[in-house]
Order: structure tokens, then sequence, then C-alpha cells
């Protein structure tokens, strides 16, 4: 039997956060976007600390006066803490220009919200269809998508344009086996949310992320993110061979994990273990392009380096914002050069990431934050990428990154 088809003149896979926002700009153009879905929103997702700079982008995408107005927790830093020793950066102290704040957010409230203001906006939302194929370069440089609805039946999609913004689904890279491995160890995480009962006399700042480092692992890191209402995400990273050494349910091996911390046990003494924890593992990915004929990955389904610096969210905002900017130039009849357009662009704030990701593992990164006398210039270019700004070239330490850090590593140790 001939399979039903229609026509989309761009097809987005997954609204997440690079889907919804790919969405709303192309709708700003006057694209007609069709989004499919393959979950119910709102749905879990991890990645909930937000840095400044993806502010710029839901602004671009018409969707910032619906996030300042949702009551997410309100966040302008990052804090560090190791063996007793906290070191806090605050984002509106930072060498390049925007935004210093933005939000704490549980990802199934804010990722419906920024789907919601896409669907405002005009786009279409498919929740519950499942891109299970797609077959590029038919006439006119057009795809052919093959999709499952809810009731099991499957319809194809004559599209334009793809953009995949399918996360860890990845559908692109695997059809089209653009994966390369990760030079990063396999490592995993387990989580949960928790009625974290954090006093006020606890020291605690809500208003920032805090990342705790194991104190005998410099490369095991806990994550605390307080969400508005006496909630925190708690969670910790490992390689897996670590975390396979503990033993029980996911909460009993985050809480034994926990147990060997001191700060984070005692900060967490209160806390009610409403929710199940979880673990992922094995999340990093590349590709060895984020573009070609008639598609364009954007955020996870390109490329993902670790939580590390909750770098995940403004990557995959920024994307779709550098996406939809080379389409309309594209629609616009004008020759676009997609990897000068696109993958160069996106790639270097991504590179900046990963030379901070790389020196915080191998502890140099760590040896910079927490050193006793730092030089104020500094800490600012290093808060701007801590707070997202890895894109801008005024930025010495956004230009020159593994160069300069590896420099003030050794400038502290000799210090
Ligand atoms: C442990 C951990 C902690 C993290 N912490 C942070 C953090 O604090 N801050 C931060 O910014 N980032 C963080 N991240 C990263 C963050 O989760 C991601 O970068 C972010 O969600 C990427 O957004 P996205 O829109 O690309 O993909 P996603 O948010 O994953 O959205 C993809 C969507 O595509 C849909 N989909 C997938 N396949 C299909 C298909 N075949 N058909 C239809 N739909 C499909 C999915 O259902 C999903 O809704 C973290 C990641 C991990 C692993």
């Amino acid at each position: 039997m001939q399979m039903q088809t229609e026509s989309a003149e761009i097809l987005i896979v997954g609204a997440g956060p690079a889907g919804a926002v790919a969405a709303a700009l192309l709708r700003r153009q006057g694209r007609q976007v069709l989004v499919i879905e393959r979950e119910q929103f709102p749905r879990f997702s991890i990645g909930e600390s937000l840095l400044p700079q993806s502010m710029q982008y839901l602004e671009e995408a018409g969707m910032l006066r619906a996030v300042v107005e949702a009551g997410f927790q309100y966040k302008n830093g990052a804090a560090f803490m190791r063996d007793g020793v906290y070191t806090a950066f605050d984002f509106r102290d930072k060498y390049s220009a925007g935004w210093g704040t933005t939000y704490q957010v549980q990802r199934a409230d804010f990722d419906h919200l920024l789907a919601q203001e896409a669907q405002r906006q005009g786009a279409e939302i498919r929740f519950r269809h499942e891109v299970l194929d797609i077959e590029l370069g038919q006439p006119g440089g057009r795809s052919r998508v093959t999709v499952r609805d809810p009731d099991g039946q499957q319809y194809q999609v004559d599209a334009g344009f793809i953009l995949d913004a399918s996360g860890f689904g990845r559908i692109l890279p695997r059809l089209l086996d653009l994966e390369t491995p990760s030079n990063f160890p396999v490592r995993g995480a387990i989580f949960t949310h928790v009625a974290d009962g954090i006093g006020s006399d606890a020291g605690f700042d809500r208003n920032k992320i805090r990342v705790t480092v194991h104190p005998q692992h410099c490369n095991v890191w806990f994550w605390t993110i307080p969400f508005a209402g006496g909630r925190c995400s708690q969670g910790v990273v490992a390689e897996t061979a670590f975390l396979d050494r503990y033993q029980g349910t996911p909460t009993e091996r985050l809480q034994a994990i926990i147990a060997e911390e001191p700060s984070l046990s005692a900060l967490l003494k209160n806390a009610t273990w409403d929710t199940p924890a979880r673990q992922i593992t094995g999340y990093s990915a590349n590709v060895d392009r984020l573009w070609g004929e008639g598609y364009a990955l954007l955020g996870n389904a390109g490329e993902f380096l670790d939580p590390v610096f909750s770098s995940g969210v403004t990557i995959a905002v920024r994307s779709a914002s550098l996406a939809a900017a080379a389409l309309k130039r594209q629609f616009a009849g004008e020759t676009v050069d997609w990897q000068a357009d696109y993958g160069v662009p996106l790639r270097r704030g991504v590179d900046t990431f990963r030379a901070f990701v790389e020196s915080w593992y191998k502890g140099g990164f760590q040896t910079i934050i927490f050193h006793a006398k730092q030089q104020p210039e500094i800490r600012r270019m290093i808060s701007a990428i801590l707070a997202g700004y890895a894109w801008d070239q005024g930025n010495p330490y956004v230009k020159e990154t593994a160069r300069r850090l590896a420099a003030l590593e050794a400038a502290c140790e000799l210090a």
C-alpha cells in the first residue's frame, strides 16, 4: 500500500531546546516548520543549569518573557568546592558583554514551555510521532522522512531541509554513519531530585550551581543545582568503572558516593530522597561533520562534550540560531557555505569548552580556580567562558584556550 505523503518546507526532528528554538526562529522568518517529537511533553530531561549566554538566543526566539515569568530559580554564577575550599564565580562580573544571569530549570517544565512558545509562533509540533528514517538526496535536494504516528501507522514527509535536533537519539549521525569516537573516557552520571532541606544557616548560595570535587579523586565530581521551592538536582559524574564499584539501587549508590564527601553530606543531611535516582552513561559523542546537503545537526545530535560546565543547552540554542541564520540566507537565494557559516563557527565555542573540560579532568583547571591568589582580570575572562561566552574571540582565553590554561596552571604551580 502506498504510504500517505505530505510536504514540509523545513522538518525538525526533536522538540528539545535546539528544536524548539530553531522552530521559533524559522517561524519568525515566515517559514513553514514541522517538528516531529517522539515523546509527549512534559517529559523528563537532564541538563538543568543554564548559562547566561543562552538568554540571548531565547530572546531572539521570542521566548524570553515566558521563561522570565515562569518562576524558575534565578542563577548568577557557579561555585566550586574541594577539600573544604570554596570559590565562586559571579557571572555578572565577566569579561564579555551580555547577560550575566539566567535560571536553573526543571527541564520537563522548561522544554514544555519552549515548545509551547514555538507553537504560539506557528510551528506545528507532533508529539508522540517518531522519525524512523530519513532519505536524503531526493530530487531538488529534498528528503523523504518516514514517521510513525502514535497508532503505529507510518507516513512520509517530503521535506525541503532537515534540522536534526534529536539529542541523544542522534538519528542522522546514526543513519549516515557520522559518529566518531569521543576522546574522553566513558563516564556516567547518577542523579536525582531531592527536597533538599538546606537551611538558610548552611551558607549555601541558591543562586549558583555548586560543583564539589571528590576528596580522593579529582576526576569525580558532584553537581548540586538548586531549584525554586526547596528542591535540588543532585548528581555525581565519574568514569563508569568507578560508578560500578558501588552496589545497590541507583539512589543507594549515589548516597554512598556522597557520603565520601563531608561538605556535601553535611549540606544534604536533612534531604528527603523522594525520587528514585537514574543513571546515564556514555553520553559524550562526536561527529565528523555538522552539516551536509539538505541537513544540519543541532545541539546534542551533533556533539556532546561533558556536563561539568553546563554548556549543553547553550550550545544547543546557539546551534539553532546559527542554522536559522544560514537558512534565512539560503531561502533568500544566497549561496550558503555551511562549513564557513555553520560548522566552523559552532565548533569554535565547542572547542573552547572542550579545552576547559580536558583541563578540568586533568586537574589543571582545578589548580587554577582553587589557587589562593588570582588576578581579577583573568578571573573575569574565565567567568565569561563559564557564563557561556565561549565564542567571544576578544577574550584571550577563547582565542588560545588550551595554551593559556596550561600557562596559567604552570604559573599557579610555581606560585
Ligand atoms: C549528566 C548530564 C548533565 C547535564 N547537565 C547539563 C546542565 O546542567 N546544563 C546544560 O545546559 N546541559 C546539561 N547537559 C546537556 C543537556 O542535557 C543537553 O545538551 C541538551 O538537552 C541538548 O538539547 P537538544 O535540544 O540538543 O536535545 P534534547 O534536549 O535531548 O532533545 C532531543 C529531543 O529529540 C527527541 N527525539 C529523539 N529521537 C527522535 C526521533 N527519532 N523522532 C522524534 N523525536 C526524537 C527526544 O525525545 C527529545 O525530546 C547535561 C547532560 C548530561 C548527560
